[in-house]
């Protein structure tokens, strides 16, 4: 039995943390940090979907401009084309996905609308509860 985004949400919730694109990389570092995540979906008002911007946009940003680019836009540094998932998408397809392109979040999107966030974390926590429960299974399978 796969397991479905949908369950990674009922279990891990459905909120993600937005940036305007408007905000400074100063101030989305402060928004990860505070968070403690890696990465912040880029909104506008209307909260559709603009970019997405993580650690590793800031490393980028920080490595080509300096601490100058701390006083910069997200907008310039966030990726636009952002792939998403969904609500039915299951975590073999989510890993395929991250590791052909390299990265490691993945917004889930319904109708239109963002409606949870994946992160690789997510998707390993899963699947170790998942070998464990296989290997259980096998056990008792064993001794019975
Ligand atoms: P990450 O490994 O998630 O920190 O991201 C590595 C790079 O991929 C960064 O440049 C991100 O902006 C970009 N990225 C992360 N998630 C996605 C996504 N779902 N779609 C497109 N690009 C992404």
């Amino acid at each position: 039995m796969p397991i479905f985004v949908k369950d990674l949400l009922d279990a891990k919730g459905r909120d993600v943390v937005t940036v305007s694109p408007d905000v400074t990389i100063a101030e989305a570092a402060k928004t990860l940090n505070h968070h403690k995540i890696g990465a912040v979906v880029v909104v506008d008002a209307k909260g559709a979907i603009k970019g997405i911007f993580t650690e590793r946009d800031m490393v980028r940003a920080i490595a080509g401009k300096g601490a100058a680019s701390l006083e910069e836009k997200v907008s310039g540094a966030m990726t636009k084309n952002v792939i998403r998932c969904q609500e039915t998408s299951t975590t073999d397809q989510l890993m395929e996905i991250m590791t052909g392109g390299r990265f490691r979040h993945l917004p889930v999107e319904d109708n239109g609308k963002i409606a949870g966030i994946i992160s690789i974390g997510d998707v390993v926590k899963a699947r170790i509860g998942e070998v464990e429960a296989e290997a259980e299974q096998i056990k008792a399978y064993i001794a019975g």
